[in-house]
């Protein structure tokens, strides 16, 4: 046999799937707080959109960039909703936030390059820069340091060949949400180095009592790339829709790279996305209502209980502190938990190093399975 890339066959196992594998083989009924899916569908008139695309024979390819329509109503939302304002011609639409993040990381990074990326955090970046013969180095994110980025620290890990910063708020997993001020200083780092600010915001509207703070509102040279998604905003993981922005004068190499990696986002999918962004907003809502009450239950749960977690901010995720219910590394904890109370939770390791004496709990579970799911972590002890 021909032999494979060495990154590819080397490339880890996602350890949230490891979880998911075990659940699906024991064949029981288990409470599933690990996957981070939204458990609502799409508004109706999204589903609709979509319909009426294929119908009407909208099925052929369309621009790299996307649909004026959706540029256009993107750029729109960008200036209501996050404070940036640029032009459509900055907008490139991508297959989910995961593919304008790999849109971004071809654009910027060559082999042996280094990527600044969070630990904790979403292990698709690592994946996504080692594709790319690149090395992704991990910052930590530390309860000490309240899970925020320390630019001191950042200072002393760039070197010669650190050409990007991965910045991800609010943050899968962690569920925090970078205070503008900081925000702000992240990108005078970035600046200062002549490196890029990759700044993924997939969760950019769900915060609880906070605000979201996009860094390109910073943006005076034009280090920011910032990677958007309509998955979790509009429960809409399987359409696969998301959007690049980008300084004007990279947006025309972002949208030639589409051309390789996927030609163009599947048309009848970017109908549904106009009709979320032009439509009624109340479902988002409701959504984030729900999370909210999730969130607001989780913790005190956890509180009765006695089991220490991060206050999350934003996203549907709870970071738990279980190093004192663990003895064990907390990868093989995960599989225990899973094993004797038949509770699924993604292990911290999952999400790099830095997770370790902790889990993640998605508030896309319902009610009954965060009671239930909680409860039974608590009898770990
Ligand atoms: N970024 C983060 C932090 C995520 O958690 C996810 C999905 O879970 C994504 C990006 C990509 O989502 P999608 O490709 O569905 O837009």
């Amino acid at each position: 046999m021909p032999e494979l890339s060495p990154f590819a066959e080397r490339m880890p196992r996602s350890g949230i799937r490891r979880v998911m594998d075990a659940a699906w083989a024991s064949g029981r009924d288990v409470i599933g707080m690990h996957v981070g899916e939204p458990s609502f569908v799409p508004p109706p008139h999204v589903l609709d959109a979509a319909k009426r695309a294929y119908d009407q024979g909208d099925t052929h390819y369309v621009a790299n960039a996307g649909v004026p329509a959706l540029r256009a109503a993107i750029v729109d939302k960008l200036a209501e909703q996050n404070g940036i304002r640029v032009g459509a011609d900055q907008v490139i639409v991508s297959a989910g936030g995961a593919e304008a993040l790999h849109v971004a990381f071809s654009m910027t990074l060559e082999a042996g390059d280094e990527a600044l990326i969070p630990d904790p955090g979403w292990p698709n970046y690592a994946m996504a820069v080692g594709l790319l013969q690149a090395t992704p180095i991990g910052y930590g994110l530390r309860p000490e340091n309240g899970f925020l980025p320390r630019v001191d620290e950042l200072e002393r890990m760039v070197t010669s060949r650190t050409k990007l910063l991965v910045v991800n708020s609010p943050s899968n997993p962690l569920g925090s949400v970078i205070p503008g001020e900081a925000m702000e200083e992240l990108v005078r780092f970035a600046e200062r180095h002549g490196i890029w600010l990759l700044s993924d915001e997939c969760y950019d509207a769900l915060t609880y009592g906070v605000e979201h703070v996009s860094p390109a509102r910073f943006d005076r040279h034009g280090v920011v790339l910032s990677a958007f998604s309509f998955s979790k905003t509009y429960a809409m993981t399987g359409v696969r829709v998301g959007y690049l922005v980008c300084p004007p004068e990279v947006a025309p190499v972002a949208a030639k790279l589409q051309e390789p990696m996927i030609a163009c986002v599947n048309a009848p999918a970017q109908a549904a996305a106009i009709a979320a962004l032009r439509g009624p907003q109340d479902a988002v809502a409701q959504m984030r209502d729900a999370y909210a009450r999730r969130r607001e239950l989780a913790m005190r749960l956890l509180d009765e209980n006695g089991i220490g977690y991060l206050e999350p901010h934003g996203a549907f995720y709870i970071w738990v502190d279980v190093r004192e219910l663990a003895p064990e590394p907390v990868d093989d904890w995960a599989l225990r938990l899973l094993d004797e109370k038949g509770v699924a939770v993604a292990p911290g390791t999952a999400f790099g190093a830095g997770g370790e004496g902790w889990v993640r709990l998605s508030l896309a579970a319902s009610d009954d399975d965060i009671r239930e799911g909680i409860a039974r972590i608590s009898s770990m002890r």
